[in-house]
């Protein structure tokens, strides 16, 4: 057997596909906002799932952790290794074949490995859509999608990466390849076995391949970027949005007059109105028939929503460069924040209901513990999702600065308080990750706890996958040095 810091067979194997020079790795090994970097023995770089196998297989052999890793473009630190450097951290980036396409059973089965922009191209070029979209799909990998669940900015209409899976291939903890990459919309056989994988954040298997839905192109796309006085005005439209579009209604967005204020400030993008509010929405539909119906629908929407006061003032994207740029205010938001310097970010879920009494409650909170801070909201209104961040005033000092990370703590504790209260999650679609741990160790019952790692030990017992990631987990007994 090798010595577990040889890398003996494993280099072997993976010759010209394995990094372990410090420099080679650095990129692997610090997640994409530079909070969590990690060690680790070796970046290994598969083109399958066989070999995806022999990975798994040799660290467990040799008691070593496997991380698997996408896009690194995750927000909680799941996808870096824990800093015992006795991990293999296993990157997806080469597995990014489109290996079928169906367009009859509207399905698309691809490597985990590939980018998500990539994934939805495929499906275009077959005249489907496949309408996972988010601000990192530039990057971000499918396997990474599924394994954080992704949500993104049209799961009103069609859910999340997890209602958009038909199958998966996974290679288990003892390093089996399990094909399940069954293309059915129907099928009862007993434990719909993918639901394990999916959301798991690489804990549980690595997604090697997957099956995906695909649905018709739409015929035609409406945007619009409204004024709203309020955060209710802001539910009253999406109410009104949802009757007058049904389904054709894909996206409802919120941002608050912060938000839009950063981004003018650190983008070159800029609003389409001339009005200032201390909310807007930017909303979507997408009619897969009818133009003409499309056009109708929407502009009764807007003629409605003005009249009764609910929307301010709004702009109509008459074409679709006018409505990318629309979009484009809205995938600057991240970028333009940090420009501004460090926020502290939470990525709540709540009842759509429940969205306005937040917005007021967590600001009394935030502002009564300190009413220099400054809070950003913004999110995915639609499906009941808001990013809620908070950052020290502008042109804070480094000992402001100093403070506020000192504070950090309290203030989620703050915010998770009121989403709690109101029945929220304190996490929609990021995950838990390294970054939330002990939040998700508050607020899951024990009973819920004790299930999740019931379900961590069946599927893999020696604790090989993602160690120290979504919920602290037991580790072998063989290997007291992993965290
Ligand atoms: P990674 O970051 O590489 O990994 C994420 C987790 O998945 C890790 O725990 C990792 O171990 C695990 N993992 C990765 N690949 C596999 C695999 N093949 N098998 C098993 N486990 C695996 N997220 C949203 O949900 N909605 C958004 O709107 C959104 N917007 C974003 C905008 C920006 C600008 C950025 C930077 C991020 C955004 N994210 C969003 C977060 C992120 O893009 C998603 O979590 C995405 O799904 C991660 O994919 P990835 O390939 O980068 O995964």
């Amino acid at each position: 057997m090798d010595n577990p810091l040889d890398l003996g067979s494993l280099r072997a194997a993976f010759s010209g596909r394995l990094l372990d020079n410090t420099d080679d790795m650095a990129p692997f090994l610090t997640d994409y906002r530079g909070r969590f970097t990690g060690r680790a023995l070796a970046v290994v770089l598969p083109d399958s799932a066989t070999d995806v196998a022999a990975v798994v297989r040799w660290c467990a052999t040799h008691r070593m952790a496997v991380v698997p890793q996408g896009g690194n473009t995750g927000l909680v630190g799941g996808g870096v290794p824990n800093e015992t450097g006795q991990s293999v951290l296993l990157s997806l980036q080469r597995m990014q074949r489109v290996l079928e396409i169906d367009p009859l059973n509207n399905t698309l089965t691809v490597q985990a490995g590939c980018i998500l922009a990539n994934v939805q191209e495929a499906a275009r070029k077959a005249n489907r859509l496949f309408p996972l979209s988010l601000g990192a799909e530039g990057s971000c990998t499918i396997g990474g999608n599924l394994a954080t669940n992704a949500g993104g900015i049209q799961v009103l209409r069609y859910g999340n990466a997890r209602d958009l899976c038909l199958g998966l291939e996974v290679v288990t903890a003892d390093g089996h390849i399990w094909n399940g990459l069954r293309s059915l919309r129907k099928d009862n056989t007993g434990y719909d076995l993918k639901q394990f994988f999916i959301g798991s954040e690489g804990t549980l298997g690595i997604i090697t391949a997957a099956t995906l839905k695909l649905y018709p192109q739409p015929a035609a796309q409406m945007t619009a970027f409204a004024a709203v006085p309020t955060a209710f005005a802001a539910l009253k439209l999406f109410e009104l949005a949802q009757r007058r579009l049904a389904a054709t209604l894909t996206a409802f967005e919120l941002l608050d007059a912060e938000c839009v204020d950063v981004i003018e400030r650190n983008s070159p993008c800029r609003k389409p109105l001339q009005v200032d509010s201390p909310f807007y929405v930017l909303l979507e539909s997408s009619d897969p028939t009818s133009a003409e119906r499309a056009t109708e629908n929407f502009q009764a929407l807007m003629e409605e929503a003005m009249e009764t006061g609910i929307v301010s003032d709004a702009a109509v994207a008459t074409s679709l460069s006018q409505s990318d740029s629309f979009w484009a205010l809205r995938h600057h938001v991240a970028e333009a924040q940090a420009r501004e310097g460090e926020n502290l970010k939470h990525d709540i879920s709540l009842p759509i209901s429940r969205i306005p009494q937040f917005i007021e409650e967590a600001r009394a909170a935030i502002t009564a513990k300190d009413p220099s801070l400054r809070i950003i909201s913004f999110g995915h209104m639609g499906d009941g999702n808001l990013h809620y961040n908070i950052s020290p005033r502008r042109g804070a000092d480094a000992a402001e600065y100093a403070s506020f990370r000192a504070g950090e703590k309290k203030l989620s504790a703050l915010v998770y308080e009121v989403v709690s209260c109101l029945n929220g999650s304190i996490s929609a679609e990021h995950g838990i990750g390294a970054l939330k741990m002990s939040d998700n160790a508050r607020y899951k019952t024990a009973l819920e706890l004790r299930l999740m790692a019931d379900i961590k030990r069946a599927l893999d017992p020696q604790g090989v996958f993602n160690p120290g990631r979504l919920f602290p987990v037991e580790q072998p007994a063989n290997n007291a040095t992993r965290s």
